[in-house]
């Protein structure tokens, strides 16, 4: 007899869900029923995409290693110089296929976790919030954890419509493997079965132990279509993609740099130098900022290598488009998209014969984890034949 009205509460489920949540895929009932083991949320609320993916590898390892399941957050995207010029949260889904995942952990989108398991099992009244002791100290009562102050914290909770009800400040917990235990004896499932975190549980950039999780990132159906749509009408294969990472924000970054102080790992290049400080290869100005000098003695090297017959220009600001095409006397062809969703870049730039990446961003980071599990060959400026990673076969 429970079985009908279960069923019944389903199919309502799944109809709200499919009302709401139009483009998401079906949610399988399996993902309807409550882990006894606990759940981390989090908000993604620490930088752009790539810093969100980095941060997203590590929140994935750290969910396994306390084995609780990681509900799945909506990327934050800034859309404060185009309409509609506030954050807007994508749902995992609208980029990447969940499944994949599931070959790794347990997931469950924040979405549907908020829609299906929430009302039951963390209902309004019983939502804690866990955070730094240190952190406590910002808020007004210095109690409670600031989870929602300021952007973009309080618009991701308002999204997903959560108000904490109390607080767990904790000290001597830091997110590295070591401290797993400490985190499984301090926050037992049966007593703490949501942690929710203000930020990732993961350092930036991502551990080498934690690159090869990339292969776990698939892109959803939508991303692959567009993205193989652009290459087979407009690019000539083989061709070579390039990520020109120039813009204002990148030359205040890179002016780190000029001092001298900064040392080889600056933001993402333990991607190129190598992630051991005592081996690091050196990381220079170029690396960080190219000049348009370097840009085009880089790109006629790779195109002269792979016999490239045309070039795809991911910017975030200028793409030199003229000044490439007139190295190559108009003989190569040329093309930049400036997609209104830059994860079309990311997707075109990883399907490339061989990418160009710039060694201190994130964004590059995603390109060259995605190619390195395919085995497709990847360069910096500023640094040709970049350090190797250790294999690391655990993964
Ligand atoms: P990082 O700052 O380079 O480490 O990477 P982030 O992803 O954290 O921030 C850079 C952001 O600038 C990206 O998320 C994009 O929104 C934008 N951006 C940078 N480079 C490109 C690009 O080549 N194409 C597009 N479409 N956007 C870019
Ligand atoms: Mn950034």
């Amino acid at each position: 007899m429970a079985a009908k009205p279960k069923h019944f509460k389903l199919l309502m489920l799944s109809w709200l869900h499919a009302a709401f949540y139009p483009y998401n895929t079906f949610t399988d009932a399996a993902d309807l029923t409550w882990d006894e083991n606990g759940y981390i949320i989090y908000c993604p609320c620490m930088g752009r995409f790539g810093n969100q993916a980095d941060h997203f590898l590590g929140t994935l390892a750290f969910a396994k290693l306390l084995n609780r399941t990681l509900a799945v957050p909506p990327w934050i995207v800034y859309r404060h110089h185009a309409p509609p010029f506030t954050n807007v949260h994508v749902p995992y889904t609208d980029f990447f296929q969940l499944d994949p995942l599931r070959q790794y952990h347990r997931v469950v989108t924040l979405e549907d976790f908020m829609h299906h398991l929430a009302p039951t099992h963390w209902p309004p009244g019983r939502r804690t919030a866990y955070c730094f002791e240190s952190s406590v100290q910002r808020s007004a009562d210095k109690k409670s954890c600031p989870m929602k102050d300021g952007n973009p914290f309080g618009p991701f909770w308002d999204h997903i419509g959560v108000d904490f009800d109390h607080s767990v400040p904790y000290g001597g917990l830091y997110f590295s493997s070591y401290y797993i235990p400490h985190w499984i004896k301090r926050f037992p499932p049966a007593e703490h079965p949501v942690l929710a975190l203000a930020g990732a549980p993961a350092q930036f950039p991502v551990l080498e132990e934690h690159v090869g999780l990339q292969r776990y990132v698939v892109w959803a159906e939508k991303m692959v279509q567009d993205g193989e749509k652009h290459i087979s009408t407009q690019l000539l294969r083989p061709y070579v993609g390039i990520h020109l990472r120039i813009g204002s924000d990148w030359q205040n970054a890179c002016k780190l740099l000029q001092s001298g102080e900064a040392g080889p790992h600056l933001m993402a290049s333990p991607q190129c130098v190598g992630y051991d400080r005592q081996t690091a290869l050196p990381l220079t100005i170029t690396m960080c900022l190219p000049d348009l000098t370097e840009i085009l003695r880089a790109v006629k090297l790779w195109v002269k290598k792979t016999s490239a017959l045309s070039i795809f220009i991911a910017t975030d600001s200028e793409s030199y488009n003229s000044e490439i095409e007139k190295l190559f006397k108009g003989k190569i062809k040329v093309v930049t998209i400036h997609p209104d969703v830059a994860q079309l870049d990311l997707y075109i730039l990883g399907q490339a014969d061989h990418f160009i990446g710039n060694c201190v961003s994130s964004f590059s980071a995603f390109v060259k984890r995605e190619r390195d599990v395919h085995g497709r060959p990847s360069s910096f400026f500023g640094m040709d034949y970049p350090m190797r990673r250790k294999r690391t076969d655990e993964l």
